[in-house]
């Protein structure tokens, strides 16, 4: 019975945390936040001990990014999502452009689409699968990109079209995986429990000097709910702090992270980690008989979400009921993409190692279930 299949824990990876996010969270995020208490859970975000990890966060992010001066790195609570309808109300001027390509980026058009004050955005959309780029257009203000589309595993070079207009980047799946020049965009953001290891409901962009006088000019000609306003939030974040509560565990788990990355050689050591990752099951499955990579341009394939195709006689959702039952979890589809489908976070905290032997464990359930 495919339900009964045992992989042999010798084939088994150390950790089966293989999720796009909420992501595996690295063991010596959690013993620093047992080690940080009593002194840090349960204090005030008002007051140093708080102030002083929201301090090392930015800084830290600002490192990695190798943010030139003058770019803030601005943090609220509410995650991406909520970010999408703060940058409708202040940082959008009156029409956006967006490239769509899956699930997260029709969220942010649709955002842009349904806020009245706005125009209607532009919409450039590739089919999914594939990857979409900007152009320049005259009546656009904001170009609304995206690095790495969570739902289908396609990822870009992030480029600034030629225009004027802000370049304000979904990089939630990207950002700490991805390499990226701060030269290319003037909002770059993203949430914690991604390539960072923590935990959700935070958003944290790292913000050019001219994405910091748009939110300043927008300030004040347009009602903004002030839970979503950037100019309250940067007031915040200058001060180390944030508008409303924020989870302090999160803050401390993606301090963390942050540290271990530039510990170990900053983005360029996280990046080429992912790499390494994506390349094992890339290469894997271009040489198994009933496995193939989803996104067929080598060129747009992401280094941190991985989209595995199955032929016929493999059922990708049986194989991932497998998985779990030994441990191996969340390797299921995007949901609505409704595919024959494994995706696989491989994210910085992911070991290469981890990775190699989840290939193993992937032909042992297959074979076991009768495939090849
Ligand atoms: C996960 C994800 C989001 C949503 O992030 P939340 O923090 O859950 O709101 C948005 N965009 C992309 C690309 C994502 O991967």
């Amino acid at each position: 019975m495919t339900q009964q299949i045992q992989i042999p824990p010798s084939l088994l990876p150390s950790d089966g945390r293989f999720g796009s996010g909420p992501s595996r969270v690295r063991s010596e995020s959690l013993v620093a936040l047992t080690a940080s208490n009593p002194g840090y859970l349960g204090t005030s975000h008002r007051q140093a001990p708080v102030r002083n990890v929201v301090a090392a966060v930015r800084a830290g992010l600002s490192e990695l990014f190798s943010l030139p001066d003058g770019y803030e790195i601005v943090l609220g609570n509410g995650g991406s999502t909520a970010f999408w309808d703060a940058a409708c109300f202040g940082l959008i001027l009156k029409r956006s452009q967006h490239t769509v390509f899956g699930e997260f980026s029709s969220k942010f058009a649709d955002a842009a689409r349904s806020a009245p004050w706005l125009d209607d955005p532009e919409i450039l959309e590739a089919p999914t699968g594939q990857a979409a780029y900007p152009k320049p257009s005259a009546d656009v203000d904001t170009y609304a990109l995206i690095q790495n589309e969570t739902s289908t595993g396609v990822a870009v070079e992030i480029s600034r079209p030629d225009s004027d207009g802000l370049v304000v980047v979904d990089a939630t799946s990207g950002a700490g995986g991805m390499r990226v020049n701060a030269s290319d965009f003037d909002v770059y953001y993203f949430a914690p429990q991604k390539c960072f290891a923590s935990d959700g409901g935070l958003w944290l962009a790292a913000c050019s000097p001219r994405a910091l006088d748009r939110i300043g000019a927008i300030d004040g000609t347009r009602y903004i709910p002030t839970s979503l306003d950037l100019a309250v939030a940067l007031d915040n974040s200058t001060k180390n702090q944030t508008y409303n509560t924020p989870a302090l565990a999160t803050l401390l788990m993606l301090r963390n992270t942050v540290d271990w990355m530039l510990t170990n050689g900053g983005l360029e050591f996280a990046a080429s980690r992912c790499e390494e990752s994506s390349e094992i099951l890339y290469k894997w499955a271009e040489s198994a008989t009933y496995a193939s990579p989803y996104v067929t341009d080598p060129a747009q394939r992401s280094p941190v979400v991985v989209t595995i195709d199955f032929s016929d006689e493999v059922n990708a959702s049986t194989l991932a009921g497998v998985l779990r039952k030994n441990g191996i979890v969340d390797v299921d589809s995007y949901r609505k993409l409704a595919r024959n489908q494994l995706r696989i976070g491989v994210y910085p905290a992911v070991e290469p190692a981890d990775v190699r032997a989840l290939v193993a464990c992937i032909e042992f359930v297959v074979q076991s279930m009768g495939g090849k």
